[in-house]
């Protein structure tokens, strides 16, 4: 498949201070090369490089994105492949918000991005860079068209009703406030692989995906369509996370600002960047977490408790909200890899048709974990955005 007519697309996600890419092959997946630019604005930016199984690393100064995007394609000048010879047909950009407007895929214009600059009051930590990641690659590859995939795309199908805060519709509307959603490349990838494995049409598949990073969200899936998501407004709503807290009453906030006299931007900081499993346990990383559980830290205990109860309640409510399930589908770096937390996040479920199979719980790859009897099937489901990032620029240049 990878052959020398494979269409390949430069998928770049770009951040503030990092910024990933990778060259992928939009019919097969395969990628030929991934990279990560980290430190952006620091004195030692950090490159590493990786074509088949080399990995290249080097320090050098990236003093900003277009930096970045030069310190990119030196990598490929140096160490391969080829940019020239792999049949690159776009550059396509994750952007995490498309506010209420883009809401598909599309080919990126002088409108386009400064649409994409109108929302970034929503999205103010991702959609800036996100947007010096697109002027970036549009100077160093202004031969090729740039395709914007919005993270908050698959979302597009939510129900007023589930779209909808109980706010002063007024104050609501003027400020567009309204759950978007995130995470919706890679819970559209994932519902459509989940639906192969299941062996059903993606368009008749209804299912609870649970992405679990750093970030983590779920979303459930009728027909094919996102119907309800945990993110809102944005990340910060819904599961507890690595740093942020999730769930939790606004009027924390208010009891911040006037009793510990805390502004704004402190307390942001404390519910997105010290919260979570951070804020409970002291680590945002959840084999860190599961080892002090496992040594008896009451602490961690605790954190792992909440962490799986809250998925729990998540599946528990999108159960009523699908009314018939036909899987729950766990991705993600602590969904793909930790089998203490799915069994956590399942355990008292069987009632609702869902049984765990323990013994599959511990294997890796693309793989059903419920027992073959399960009404429920439960699966585990490797994401690949870049992959699905790659497929919709593809459609957008061809459509
Ligand atoms: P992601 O944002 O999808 O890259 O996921 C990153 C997170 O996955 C890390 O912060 C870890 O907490 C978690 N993770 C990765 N590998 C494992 C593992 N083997 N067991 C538990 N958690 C893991």
């Amino acid at each position: 498949m990878n052959g020398p007519t494979a269409q390949h697309v430069l998928v770049i996600n770009a951040g503030s201070s990092s910024l990933k890419y990778q060259v992928v092959d939009a019919t097969s997946g395969a990628a030929l090369a991934t990279g990560l630019i980290e430190r952006i604005g620091e004195p030692n930016g950090l490159v590493s490089h990786a074509v088949g199984d080399a990995e290249h690393e080097r320090e050098v100064a990236v003093p900003d994105h277009g930096a970045a995007m030069a310190a990119m394609s030196e990598a490929f000048a140096e160490l391969g492949p080829d940019l020239a010879e792999a049949n690159l047909v776009a550059v396509g950009h994750r952007v995490v918000q498309g506010g209420p407007d883009l809401t598909e895929s599309v080919l990126i214009t002088p409108e386009v991005e400064t649409a994409i600059e109108d929302v970034s009051d929503l999205a103010p930590l991702h959609n800036p860079p996100n947007l010096a990641g697109i002027r970036a690659a549009r100077e160093t590859f202004a031969d090729l068209p740039q395709v914007a995939v919005f993270d908050t795309a698959f979302h597009r199908t939510l129900p007023a009703r589930a779209a909808t805060y109980a706010l002063d519709q007024e104050v609501a509307t003027k400020h567009r406030i309204r759950r978007y959603g995130a995470h919706g490349t890679s819970h559209q990838y994932v519902a459509r692989a989940a639906a192969h494995e299941l062996g059903i049409a993606p368009e008749q598949a209804n299912l609870i995906v649970l992405h679990l990073g750093n970030g983590a969200s779920a979303t459930a899936v009728a027909n094919g369509r996102s119907v309800d998501t945990s993110m809102g407004l944005t990340p910060l709503e819904g599961l507890v996370m690595g740093t942020r807290t999730g769930d939790i009453d606004p009027a924390v906030v208010f009891h911040l600002a006037r009793t510990a006299g805390m502004d704004i931007d402190e307390i942001d900081t404390i519910m997105n960047r010290r919260s979570g499993m951070l804020g409970l346990a002291g680590s945002n990383d959840m084999r860190d977490v599961v080892s002090a559980v496992e040594a008896g830290d009451e602490r961690a205990s605790l954190a792992l408790e909440v962490y799986c109860y809250r998925l729990r309640k998540y599946i528990g409510a999108y159960t009523a909200v699908l009314g018939r399930v036909d899987a729950v589908v766990f991705t993600a770096g602590i969904g793909e890899n930790s089998a203490p937390v799915r069994a956590g996040a399942l355990a008292g479920l069987e009632g609702m048709g869902i049984r765990l199979d323990p013994a599959a719980n511990e294997e890796r790859g693309t793989v059903r974990i419920s027992t073959p009897d399960s009404p429920v099937a439960v699966l585990v489901v490797p994401t690949n955005e870049e992959w699905e990032i790659a497929r919709e620029t593809v459609g957008v240049i061809t459509a």
